[in-house]
């Protein structure tokens, strides 16, 4: 049976699932507050780097457009400076990911999804929807998932207190995309590097609307030297406040950006939002119901880079649970028990991220610098970005992670 759905929201997670449902049959209509022109040329939204099994559902349903053209992430490597000798590394280790990771920024995905969209039939509604809006497309579709990331409509899923353990921002974000970094020597990876009590900094290859680029992400504790973004003024000013970053706590990665030059004056991002965990029905003035997805429903710091990954999981997951539904009604429950089917897997996400927001534990310390003496735990930490699931329960428990540890060392 062919059944009407409207999307709210054609990000990551909306387009995604919009395509899946119009190639199994559906109608369906997505409602976007940009055009492709405007996102295109506009500022970039994220780092959007997004591991195999992110990667293999688009691929799934034919939209991985740039798998030939975009840079390889082929690793991880996991930085922390010497506490005592400036420009020394306390701990450096690497792991290559079983496949590879990708980045295309956001700007250049999603015009081509929405185009996508259309030429396979989906309606495109350019419209920033409001709860009026919600009432209305509710009475025409068999059901509407409001997929707005960040955007002001997710305020209308109660936040779930339990599931969210902060409520302010926990990091000072900033993005600046390059060109003319110097690669790495070995292999291309997300160069990591966490600078106890200042931030963190991570950096990979990506492809751009003026091609491959590399992709600068600063993570700053507030308050700290990394905290620094408020007053500065265009893009000029902010490339020199990435690059005083590097100069000041991380040496080695300063070297590799000496002739750095903005991919566009577009090019750069900074902000802060608080990691939250929403409630998945949202209910409108009149009753009627919704559901929510992805980043409108659970939002993750960028620490561990998970959130475009979380979004194609979470679309593959309701595009499985709709179809299998057949021509039952989408009440409240299949709502509910979408959303925890989902949050099967992404509490683990949720959990290993939000740990990272906090300084370290001894077992977790104890972890990340062992790895650099046994390769098999540093692969296993690189892989764990495919699937965090894989951190649990030796990451979280501190006699697992002992116990793992002597085993490893035996
Ligand atoms: C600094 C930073 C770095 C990041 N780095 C990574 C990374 O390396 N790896 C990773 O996996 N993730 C990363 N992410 C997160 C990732 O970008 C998001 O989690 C992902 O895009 C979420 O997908 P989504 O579909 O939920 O929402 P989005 O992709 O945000 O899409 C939401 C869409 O809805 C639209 N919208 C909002 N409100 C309305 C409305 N009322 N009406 C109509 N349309 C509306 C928006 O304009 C947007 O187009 C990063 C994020 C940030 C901020």
């Amino acid at each position: 049976m062919m059944r009407h759905f409207t999307i709210i929201g054609g990000g990551q997670s909306g387009l995604q699932l919009g395509i899946g449902l119009l190639k199994a049959g559906h109608k369906v209509r997505i409602v976007q507050n940009r055009t492709g022109e405007e996102i295109e040329k506009g500022k970039v939204l994220s780092s959007q780097c997004m591991f195999d099994q992110a990667l293999q559902n688009e691929r799934d349903l034919g939209i991985n457009f740039w798998e030939s053209e975009c840079p390889t992430v082929d690793s991880i490597n996991f930085t922390v400076p010497s506490p005592e000798v400036a420009g020394d590394k306390a701990i450096d280790w690497n792991g290559k990911l079983d496949k590879p990771a990708q980045s295309v920024d956001q700007r250049v995905k999603v015009p081509r999804w929405m185009k996508e969209f259309a030429k396979l039939g989906g309606e495109m509604v350019i419209h920033d929807a409001s709860i009026e809006d919600l009432e209305a497309y509710q009475q025409e579709s068999d059901l509407v998932i409001v997929a707005a990331g960040k955007g002001e409509i997710a305020r209308m899923f109660e936040r779930d207190a339990e599931r969210s353990p902060f409520d302010r921002p926990q990091r000072a974000l900033a993005l600046t995309y390059v060109t003319g970094m110097e690669a790495r020597p070995d292999h291309s990876a997300v160069s990591f590097n966490l600078i106890p009590t200042v931030g963190e900094y991570f950096t990979f290859p990506a492809l751009s609307v003026t091609g491959p680029c590399d992709i600068m992400v600063f993570e700053g504790i507030p308050g700290g030297p990394m905290d620094c973004w408020k007053d500065v003024k265009g893009p000029e000013e902010h490339l020199a406040k990435s690059k005083w970053i590097l100069d000041t706590f991380l040496p080695w990665e300063a070297e590799r950006c000496k002739d750095v030059a903005l991919t566009d004056d577009n090019g750069i991002l900074a902000g802060a939002f608080p990691p939250t965990v929403r409630k998945p029905v949202g209910r409108l003035p009149s009753g009627a119901i919704v559901l929510g997805m992805a980043d409108a429903v659970c939002l993750n710091d960028p620490i561990t880079g998970q959130g475009s990954n979380n979004a194609s999981k979470a679309a593959k997951c309701y595009l499985d649970a709709i179809l299998a539904h057949g021509d039952k009604e989408f009440d409240e429950a299949f709502m509910v028990s979408t959303f925890e089917a989902y949050w099967a897997y992404a509490q683990f996400v949720v959990g290993w991220t939000n740990a990272l927001l906090s300084p370290p534990p001894p077992h977790v310390l104890n972890i990340m610098r062992s790895a650099q003496a046994y390769p098999e735990l540093a692969k296993r930490i690189a892989n764990g970005f495919n699937d965090p699931r894989d951190f649990f329960p030796w990451f979280a428990v501190p006699e697992e992670a002992d116990a793992y540890l002597a085993k490893l060392a035996a």
